[in-house]
């Protein structure tokens, strides 16, 4: 089904057609046409799926339909994003569907200096993406007045639950009046969520791009068991090198890792950048912004800072440290595989991982294969068993290699390929 089959304006349409978007995603097909309808929605959709699309054109087509005179501060639209880079991601996509409407937009997010903030306020605005802390602080200020937001988003809403702003989201939502229209957006689904949409929306529609919460299909997942740090710093020099590798994120557990493996990586000649919370928000959308102009080919991040990554070409996401929550894994594994390309995800795994892994794989129902690299073989495979993760038996995940449980060090062929999709070892990635 075409966009062109939605009600959806005709200069929306040509924005989608200037962007070379002509289907749907599946998230998109089942969102668009009840929120175009005014119904509220309570979507599960992770990063990857073209959520972003699914919430903003139903509701960029209201703004597109007519315009009313404004008061200064007061939007029609309002998304919150549990994070600064999120929130600009969606303002960004905001822009770029809502090319053609001339539309007012503005973000509101903390570690930005008030100024600019301030002055987008004092003027009528038609939509505001926002982060909770920073939004609530406008408001006491009297600066931001949300009676007349006709529709309320929320973008990643368990991972604004999962850093505490369940208050501010409540009292935020109770500002905004009760006739509006509410979309929330959540990877996940559960009691919490559920409880919080019972609050917030009126009578949801429902609709997943995917049943479960297994990760993105286009994603291949492959795990290298690792001995210790020394073993995890040879395999990622190893990665970093291999011509398979276009542009990688790579994971780490702290802001003084992902500064230490930076420099350690830059000091062996690569061109990398790290991004993590203690960056000024200025350095770290300078930095996005040297990935994306492939700049830096290596980006070396926490998870704090990782939510809003959105570029287009990133071909591996390495995981160094494993991250303490499955769902922080799918989060960061959806950083490739982005609009439709192909992704590798490879995690190191040590032996005092073994549980995290469990987790994950319990999570996201994949067995994650087990890969070698030649030379690099770990000592002492991670000992795993299918029944102890609950992973099943024959995994989902679709890569090439080997797509049954993999037993950490069987060696075959087929486990010691090369990094790149679907490809056969090459001398050149070994
Ligand atoms: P999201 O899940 O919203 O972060 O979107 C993931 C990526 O898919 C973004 O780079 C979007 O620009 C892109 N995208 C969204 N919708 C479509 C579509 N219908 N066709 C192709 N790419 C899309």
């Amino acid at each position: 089904m075409p966009f062109t089959d939605f009600a959806l304006h005709p200069l929306l349409l040509k924005a989608l057609e200037a962007d070379g978007y002509t289907e749907p995603t599946p998230i998109q097909a089942a969102a668009i046409p009840p929120a175009l309808a005014g119904r509220d929605l309570l979507g599960t959709a992770q990063t990857g799926t073209g959520k972003t699309a699914a919430f903003l054109l139903p509701t960029l087509n209201r703004l597109a339909e007519g315009k009313q005179p404004r008061p200064a501060g007061a939007p029609r639209i309002l998304v919150l994003a549990p994070t600064r880079e999120l929130a600009h991601q969606v303002l960004l996509a905001a822009r770029k569907y809502g090319q053609f409407l001339q539309l007012t937009t503005g973000e509101l997010v903390g570690g930005m200096p008030y100024r600019e903030q301030l002055r987008m306020l004092s003027r009528p605005v038609d939509l505001v993406v926002a982060t909770p802390g920073r939004l609530q602080d406008h408001m006491q200020r009297g600066r931001l007045h949300l009676a007349g937001v006709e529709v309320l988003i929320l973008d990643e809403a368990d991972r604004m639950l999962d850093m505490g702003f369940l208050e501010a989201v409540e009292s935020i939502a109770a500002a905004c009046g009760k006739d509006r229209q509410t979309l929330l957006f959540s990877a996940t689904l559960d009691r919490r969520m559920a409880k919080l949409a019972e609050r917030l929306l009126s009578n949801p529609v429902r609709v997943a791009a995917a049943e479960t919460a297994e990760a993105a299909p286009r994603i291949e997942q492959r795990l290298c068991h690792a001995d210790d740090l020394a073993h995890k710093r040879r395999l990622l020099h190893h990665f970093a090198q291999s011509p398979d590798v276009g542009k990688a994120v790579v994971f780490t557990a702290t802001k003084r890792g992902a500064d230490t493996l930076a420099r350690e990586l830059t000091a062996a000649g690569h061109s990398v950048g790290a991004l993590h919370g203690d960056m000024t928000q200025d350095n770290r959308n300078r930095t996005l912004d040297q990935l994306r102009r492939s700049q830096i080919r290596l980006l070396v991040a926490t998870d704090v800072a990782a939510r809003g990554i959105d570029v287009r070409d990133i071909t591996h996401v390495i995981n160094f440290d494993l991250p303490r929550g499955p769902e922080d894994y799918v989060h960061r594994i959806g950083r490739t595989g982005r609009a439709g390309a192909e992704g590798i995800a490879i995690s190191f795994v040590a032996h005092g991982e073994r549980d995290l892994l469990a987790r994950i794989q319990h999570f996201t129902k994949v067995a994650i294969t087990a890969h070698q690299v030649v030379g690099l073989e770990p000592r002492r495979p991670i000992a795993a068993n299918p029944g102890r993760t609950g992973a099943p038996p024959s995994g989902k995940n679709r890569g090439g290699a080997g797509k049954s449980w993999a037993r950490p060090g069987r060696r075959t062929t087929s486990q010691q390929q090369g990094h790149g999709p679907r490809k056969q070892a090459s001398a050149a990635s070994r």
